[in-house]
């Protein structure tokens, strides 16, 4: 076993392929709906959406995709990441456990996003694109897409969730910076954002629903702009496998093989992104770690959501997925964990939890920022909050290590830092941090808010 504490790769071994766990799922694929007709999609509906690359790599059940060169070019800026041993976090704790973690905050964008943002800016530049609608939560992914249209010269138009467009002005400047152009959703350019703000003034938005204003700029178009999304879908769930690929690759420098795998999730990609790797091992080659994804209390899709066909997004017209959900019309309550503000899940993922494959645990606010202020204080990096949720069941993992005196081997995805959510953290350290619950009438309201689908697909 290794005294070291960075575990550092070259730029040589920065993955030259894409891991697709659709190759070895063990589970089907389940169908992929038009919002209008209930029907499976083809492949025309998402080209209104989606260079053909990209739709061809949502469907690929090919087990590796060979990661275009001038896509390797842009993550040699950050890429690899570090692994890195949380020695003084261990110690800090008293745990027998050894606790490493993959470091994605450490991109130019500040969060794991920047893999697959540029990924999809290359397909549209290659496909004749001129410009991108997305949307963002806490500014992380607008922040990332708005860097790569830039690399790949190409106009970024950003839906920003409100109540994030207020608490962080600062990652709006930023944005606008890189040369994107930031809109907070609900806005009054789209019909769907104009409805949204005749019934409630005030609404403080959703990521779906900034989805529903995102995809219905592009799809009215006439095709001169695209949509791009930053999370749930396969795609983005493959360009993010070069986490975990990086990370084999470490944990071998280690010399240490992890007993457990953790990652926070609001549509599924970093976590997948480091687990989908190590759940090949499992599958493949007999190794046995536990996956496990961490969600918060106030937006539990996965410990306590439906799974079943749902919209992608809050007006209905993004596709229906077969995923755990809370509902498309869920609004989740105003945590500062934006990027985990979603209503719903990536459907492999989803059905990976349902099949018992990987293990969710849904983890409360205040913990989380005890967690992070802990882990700031030792480590030295002041994370996201949304990472937070990681590193608050990292915590409890080596805690539980403690009490039983087992060595246990923890790795955890640091999906991003925290630079722009001081504001949280103010609020934590002032005592003002709202530790949301959703109430139970909220969970059994989830089925009354499903779409009914033909009895063939379900
Ligand atoms: C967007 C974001 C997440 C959540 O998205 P996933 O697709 O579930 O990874 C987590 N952490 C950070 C820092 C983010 O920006």
């Amino acid at each position: 076993m290794s005294d070291q504490t960075r575990f550092n790769l070259s730029e040589n071994d920065i993955p030259k392929f894409w891991y697709n766990i659709n190759a070895d799922n063990p589970v089907p694929p389940t169908a992929v709906l038009h919002p209008g007709t209930k029907e499976p999609v083809t492949p025309d509906f998402l080209s209104v959406l989606f260079p053909m690359e990209v739709i061809l790599q949502e469907i690929s059940t090919e087990a590796y995709i060979e990661i275009p060169e001038p896509v390797r070019e842009i993550y040699k800026l950050w890429r690899p990441t570090p692994l890195i041993r949380a020695r003084n976090l261990e110690k800090a704790l008293g745990t027998p456990a050894h606790i490493y973690f993959k470091n994605e905050g450490n991109s130019p964008s500040g969060s794991h996003k920047l893999n697959t943002a540029a990924a999809q800016a290359f397909y549209n530049k290659q496909a004749g694109t001129k410009a991108l609608t997305t949307e963002t939560g806490a500014g992380q992914w607008g922040t990332a897409l708005s860097m790569a249209g830039q690399f790949f010269d190409l106009a970024i138009e950003v839906y920003m969730v409100k109540v994030s467009y207020e608490q962080k002005p600062y990652r709006r400047f930023l944005m606008e910076t890189y040369g994107g152009q930031v809109y907070a959703s609900p806005s009054d350019r789209t019909q769907v954002g104009r409805e949204a703000l005749k019934k409630d003034p005030n609404n403080p938005g959703s990521l779906g629903l900034a989805i529903s204003e995102a995809v219905e700029v592009a799809a009215t178009s006439n095709g001169k702009k695209k949509y791009s999304l930053g999370s749930v879908l396969n795609h983005v769930l493959l360009h993010q496998s070069v986490l975990g690929e990086e990370a084999l690759k470490q944990m071998d420098l280690a010399e240490e093989y992890p007993d457990v795998v953790i990652g926070c999730v609001g549509g599924g990609s970093n976590f997948s992104g480091l687990a989908y790797p190590f759940l090949r091992e499992n599958l493949r080659n007999g190794q046995r770690t536990r996956l496990l994804a961490a969600e918060p209390f106030a937006t539990p899709s996965l410990t306590r959501g439906l799974y079943a066909f749902d919209y992608g997004d809050t007006a209905q017209m993004a596709p229906i997925v077969k995923m755990h959900t809370l509902g498309h019309d869920f609004i989740p309550p105003a945590i500062h964990a934006g990027g985990l503000r979603y209503h719903g899940m990536a459907p492999s993922l989803s059905a990976l939890v349902d099949s018992g494959h990987i293990e969710a645990v849904a983890v409360r606010q205040i913990p989380v920022f005890e967690a992070a202020v802990l882990f700031a204080r030792t480590e030295g990096i002041l994370p996201a909050p949304e990472s937070a949720h990681a590193i608050r069941v990292a915590i409890d993992e080596a805690l539980k290590a403690k009490e039983t005196g087992e060595k246990k081997v923890i790795l955890f995805n640091l999906s991003g830092h925290g630079h722009f959510d001081l504001s949280a953290y103010n609020a934590y350290n002032t005592g003002s941090l709202i530790d949301y619950e959703i109430s139970e009438e909220d969970i059994t309201a989830i089925s009354q808010h499903l779409p009914q689908v033909p009895e063939t697909v379900s």
